[in-house]
């Protein structure tokens, strides 16, 4: 059986390299940029004011006041002419700076009658003017390659004019739930039915990663059903199956999924929860099958589905488990597994204090939902007293 460490690098192995895409800016949001940026201009483009007012000469003389208003200038629709001594522009803000004029008075230090205008303070050269190029210089990089785009990136780009981003795009996951007791949240439940949870799950995991979930449902566990579907899920960039992938007589995931041309890569890792973990391929599709209990899905998802779907974006991927802690009781764990993901709950000291959870059955989601961190532990390296340093993956994702 593989270690958690094998079966992670054989997948990041077996992960296809990115393939980098155009899109547009607004699809491009927490996507990783794959080629760096340049300015096709300058930013700001031109002269401009940074307030509403009047724009004057300041060399010209104070003695020539009162000013005599000749035009008028606004954002998007400049004055044409020039300001000469003894003259002055209206100007609203984002109104390029006219032809003459070196500096913008704020309307609140003028007193203005008709035509007519003085000033109570004569204004320093280039003042309330927002230069050319003061921010970015055209042919500057604006941004590297490898950038992820948050939203103050893509406000960046589009002022610089940049309509279609190359970017790793968004993956496509296929989601293929199992299980004959399974229904819908809503339904009626007859004895020995459950609410199927998984597909909900994953749907939310796969979008908070930023990749693009593709229901496929839930499927009976019948080979027939499951090749069916499994086909629809093997034209997605991945396709995760909960369910359906130990050893009962309905576990029938593998066996279809082989027989619609997946090469398994490996089935069954040394960790607990999550043992059972399929993974194989097909063309560029990365097929998971996870086994069903929820805790089980959450695990293998983030420690295994999370780092493909990292590289297929372009991120790198590191490992999360790195902010120290110390245990705050006792933990003994079972050597049948060799790596057990526990999870915890943390108290803001510093270093950080962990608290294993009590009920970390595969099957208890509140407790996933009561913990804010989670450790990695080697059953032969226990068990550990209470003071023991470790290192705590925090929050779920
Ligand atoms: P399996 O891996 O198919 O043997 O399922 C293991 C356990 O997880 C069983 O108790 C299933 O009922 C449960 N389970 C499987 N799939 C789901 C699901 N989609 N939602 C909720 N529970 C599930
Ligand atoms: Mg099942």
């Amino acid at each position: 059986m593989l270690t958690y460490e094998q079966a992670l690098t054989r997948i990041l192995h077996a992960t296809p390299a990115p393939r980098m895409a155009v899109v547009p800016l607004k699809a491009s949001l927490n996507l990783v940029l794959g080629r760096p940026v340049m300015a096709r201009g300058d930013l700001p483009q031109f002269d401009n004011s940074a307030v509403d007012g009047y724009a004057i000469r300041p060399n010209g003389h104070a003695s020539q006041m009162p000013l005599r208003m000749v035009g008028r200038a606004e954002a998007g629709r400049p004055f044409g002419g020039r300001v000469r001594p003894g003259e002055a522009v209206r100007i609203l803000t984002g109104a390029p700076v006219p032809r003459g004029a070196d500096a913008i008075v704020m309307q609140e230090r003028v007193v203005r009658r008709g035509d007519q205008m003085t000033i109570q303070e004569w204004p320093a050269p280039g003042q309330n003017i927002r230069r050319r190029a003061e921010d970015l210089r055209r042919g500057t990089r604006v941004l590297e390659a490898g950038t992820s785009l948050r939203p103050q990136e893509l406000g960046l780009l589009a002022a610089l004019g940049v309509a279609r981003v190359p970017v790793y795009p968004r993956p496509t996951v296929a989601i293929l739930t199992t299980g004959n007791e399974l229904r819908p949240s809503g339904a009626r439940l007859k004895p020995g039915q459950i609410y199927e949870s998984n597909g909900p799950l994953l749907h939310a995991l796969i979008r908070q990663v930023g990749a693009q979930p593709i229901d496929l449902g839930v499927c009976r566990d019948t080979l027939a059903a499951l090749a069916r579907k499994v086909r629809r899920g093997l034209v997605c960039d991945l396709l995760v199956i909960s369910g359906g992938v130990s050893v009962g007589e309905k576990d029938f995931v593998r066996k279809a999924v082989v027989r619609c041309g997946v090469r398994p890569l490996f089935w069954q890792v040394d960790i607990k929860p999550g043992m059972p973990l399929f993974v194989g391929k097909r063309g560029r599709t990365l097929v998971f099958g996870l086994p069903g209990n929820p805790v089980s899905v959450f695990v293998t998802f983030e420690e295994f589905v999370k780092p493909a779907l990292s590289r297929l974006m372009g991120r790198e991927w590191q490992d999360p488990y790195r902010e120290p802690a110390i245990l705050r009781k006792d933990l003994r764990i079972s050597r049948t597994r060799q790596t057990h993901f526990i999870r915890v709950r943390c108290s803001q000291n510093h270093p950080l204090v962990a608290e294993p959870m009590d009920g970390q059955g595969s099957h208890r989601l509140r407790s996933l939902v009561e913990a804010d961190g989670w450790i990695r532990m080697v059953s032969d390296d226990g068990p550990w007293s209470a003071g023991t340093r470790v290192l705590v993956k925090r929050g779920s994702a």
